[in-house]
């Protein structure tokens, strides 16, 4: 979409392409609001990176993550939605209408909802870091078929995705070693035994990964027994790290109120902080972190925002800032309720 669009007035900002995201555009945008997508240079969301998905009702064969996405994608196109492929860069929630900047546009929104979802956690070693893209990945159906007929994977982490992307790698490597920090997996039985009872996954309990070896790709790793704090290395060429997830949340810091994992907090439903400002999926979940859980939270998102305009707030904030402002106070319920 062409970049002209400064200074428009929208009813509803969506921020985020993920399930949340697309869903809460084709409630709103089927409840004749003018709705526009801040989809983000990588649109999408996590399941752009997800291989198959068995879970997603209406899907009895599954469904290729990138290929559900473009469905949703299409589906609000077609109900009206406008999407831009920017990357929101910063907000002005104390001001009315909300503002939400891109790079090169500013676009104005009688409500906003939050859909920026959540992206991988790191170990946090300089070397998994200087190794990312050659060997180190945080998506084994990304970049697991790179690994082709090698002789070792390693994954770290013990929950589903853990479990998924050892099963994943298991059919292309020889053999795949699951480290995990303690001796009980976090992943759902299915998965679990799934992984376990599979003769090419060996597992190493109790241990965490220190560090990663190789100059120009991955040549092993370094692993610390928690219990013992003998350290060994496991010759691999690729590193798996499925440690789950942090909030994407950093535009917003300041902004609305944030818990202390950097999960957005939430006053009235699905309302933020801030009045007219709603957040829907991974950004405030975690717990059920599900595609099909992220697309009901972008579903009432939109019903409440829907509320929200047919209730006559954009009006009551318009005036009250316009009020406050003349009298050069803070419109109290501009800013935090
Ligand atoms: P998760 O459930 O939060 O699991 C993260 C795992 O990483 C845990 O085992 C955790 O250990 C470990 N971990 C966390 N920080 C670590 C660190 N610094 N060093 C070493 N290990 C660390 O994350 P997830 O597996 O990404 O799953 C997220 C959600 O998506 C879950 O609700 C899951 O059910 C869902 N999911 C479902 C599927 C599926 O159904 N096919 C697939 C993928 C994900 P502890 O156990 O000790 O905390």
């Amino acid at each position: 979409m062409e970049s002209n669009k400064n200074s428009e007035l929208y009813d509803v900002v969506i921020i985020g392409s993920g399930p949340a995201g697309y869903t809460a555009g084709i409630y709103a945008a089927r409840a004749n609001l003018r709705t526009l997508i801040i989809a983000g240079v990588t649109a999408g969301g996590q399941l752009m990176l997800t291989g198959i998905v068995e879970n997603f009702p209406g899907f009895p064969e599954g469904v290729m993550g990138p290929e559900l996405m473009d469905a949703m994608r299409n589906q609000a196109e077609r109900m009206g939605v406008e999407i831009v492929y920017e990357d929101a860069v910063d907000v002005d929630f104390n001001t009315y209408p909300r503002k939400v900047m891109t790079d090169s546009n500013t676009f104005l929104a009688k409500t906003v909802i939050i859909a920026t979802g959540a992206s991988p956690r790191w170990l946090g070693l300089e070397s998994e870091k200087r190794l990312l893209g050659r060997g180190v990945s945080s998506c084994a159906t990304c970049d697991g078929p790179l690994f082709k007929g090698a002789k070792c994977a390693v994954v770290v982490g013990g929950g589903d995705s853990a479990m998924e992307y050892a099963l994943f790698l298991s059919n292309l490597v020889e053999k795949v070693v699951v480290v995990h920090r303690r001796d009980k997996l976090r992943a759902s039985k299915i998965m679990q035994e799934r992984a376990l009872s599979n003769p090419k996954i060996d597992f190493v309990w109790n241990s965490v990964v220190v560090d990663v070896l190789g100059e120009l790709r991955v040549e092993g790793v370094k692993i610390r027994n928690t219990l013992t704090g003998e350290e060994r290395v496991i010759p691999c060429n690729a590193l798996f790290v499925a440690i789950g997830h942090a909030p994407s949340t950093e535009i917003f810091r300041g902004k609305i109120e944030l818990d202390e994992e950097g999960y957005i907090r939430l006053r009235n439903g699905l309302e933020t902080s801030v009045r007219g400002v709603f957040a829907a999926g991974d950004v405030h979940d975690k717990r059920y972190r599900q595609a099909i859980t992220a697309a009901g939270f972008g579903c009432m998102a939109a019903m409440e925002a829907i509320r929200f305009i047919e209730g006559g707030w954009p009006e009551r904030l318009t005036q009250e800032y316009r009020t406050a402002k003349a009298l050069g106070e803070e419109p109290e319920a501009v800013s935090n309720p």
